[in-house]
């Protein structure tokens, strides 16, 4: 179970949870539509407000983040959103980076977990836990003119706070406690950026100080070490915690590990709201031929399902999905199976009833 939000706690009596439901560009309807249903069949508690984003709310309300789906998450403090698209080059700001700013969501949680066996390596059970709020990505660029050339120097600033380090070092040490997992390793470039990413360390070391206690070991990696050791010998790794764009890039390397960003869930999660999206993004190629594959979004929901307390409904979703690749053999094509979105769907359902 992650770090908890606000709102995130089992209601009792039967009430719903609400939730602002996003199902964005693409394919993102027909991978909502399918998580929907492995979702009511487990008997989630959700009730849904349904909003739109991305290239849908721009043709829809006239805005890629209108104001109403924004109002719903304030409201709800719970979302789940299939991917946004966003254009290249010019065109309006990406929604999701917009999302996490405007609802402080400093914590990227990103589970690696081999779904199915046979690659490179088997049994990989890693959780990446990246700042997603900080660092190099605050956006802080721009050029330095010399002579006729207006672009003859690049200057970017990362930012990166005592506190945001704190932040999501303690985000990190609270999921490995909550989640039974024993270390958490704190990936950094101190030796070269030695304030940037030294500051991290330090609030990292004095957070796992306070976790000493409780079981939960510490080490430590410079990231280029560490990218060459996931590789070799990923099974020496448990949680990570790193800054933005080192988790950016580690994130990716771990789904690697495991098959590929196809299957990657993920949460962005703050204080105040959380947010569940898959990794994956709209596959205009494929976008409205029911043949995408959901499962990224189902385990996706199923974190979700995890964050408010139902951690039960969560791990049968994950299992039905474990069965209906492992047991039924039933894949989609990006799996080198033949079935489309509705049958694989529909053997997630059989599972998990
Ligand atoms: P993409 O993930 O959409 O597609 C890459 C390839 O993977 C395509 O061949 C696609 O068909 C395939 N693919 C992706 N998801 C799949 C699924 N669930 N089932 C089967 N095949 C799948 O990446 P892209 O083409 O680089 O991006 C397309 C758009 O999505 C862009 O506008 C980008 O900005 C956006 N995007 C959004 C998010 C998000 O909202 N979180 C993430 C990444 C990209």
């Amino acid at each position: 179970m992650a770090a908890k939000t606000k709102k995130a706690a089992a209601p009792k009596g039967g009430r719903k949870i609400p939730v602002t439901l996003i199902p964005g560009d693409g394919i993102g309807p027909e991978v909502t539509e399918a998580t929907l249903e492995v979702l009511d069949a487990v008997g989630a508690p959700f009730e849904y407000e349904w909003h739109t984003a991305g290239v849908t709310g721009l043709k829809k309300e006239g805005d890629p983040l209108p104001k109403a789906t924004l109002d719903s998450v304030r409201r709800t403090r719970l979302a789940l959103k299939g991917p946004l698209a966003t254009p290249v080059g010019g065109g309006f700001r990406s929604s999701n980076v917009r999302l996490r700013e405007e609802f402080t969501l400093y914590a990227n949680l990103r589970p690696a977990r081999t779904l199915i066996p046979g690659g490179r390596y088997d049994n990989i059970d890693l959780v990446l836990v990246r700042e997603n709020l900080e660092g190099l990505y605050v956006g802080f660029e721009h050029y330095i003119p010399v002579g006729d050339d207006p672009r003859a120097v690049a200057l970017a600033s990362g930012v990166n706070t005592r506190a945001g380090g704190r932040r999501i070092c303690e985000f990190a040490f609270e999921y490995a406690l909550r989640n039974g997992r024993k270390k958490v390793t704190l990936v950094h470039k101190a030796n070269v950026l030695k304030a940037l990413t030294g500051l991290f360390l330090e609030a990292g070391r004095e957070v796992a100080k306070r976790y000493e206690s409780k079981g939960i070991t510490c080490d430590e990696r410079i990231i280029d070490a560490c990218a060459m050791q996931l590789v070799m010998n990923p099974y020496q790794f448990d949680v990570i915690v790193t800054t933005n764009l080192f988790g950016d890039i580690l994130s990716d390397l771990n789904a690697g590990l495991v098959g590929g960003l196809g299957m990657a869930p993920a949460g962005n999660i703050g204080k105040d709201a959380a947010i569940f999206e898959a990794v994956h993004g709209s596959a205009p190629d494929i976008a409205g031929k029911g043949v995408a594959n959901p499962l990224a979004l189902m385990l996706s929901a199923a974190m979700m399902l995890d964050h408010v307390g139902y951690q039960e409904k969560a791990k049968r979703v994950q299992k039905a999905i474990d069965d209906v690749l492992l047991k039924d053999k039933v894949r989609t094509g990006d799996l080198g199976g033949k079935a489309n979105t509705k049958q694989f769907t529909r053997a997630v359902v059989a599972r998990v009833k």
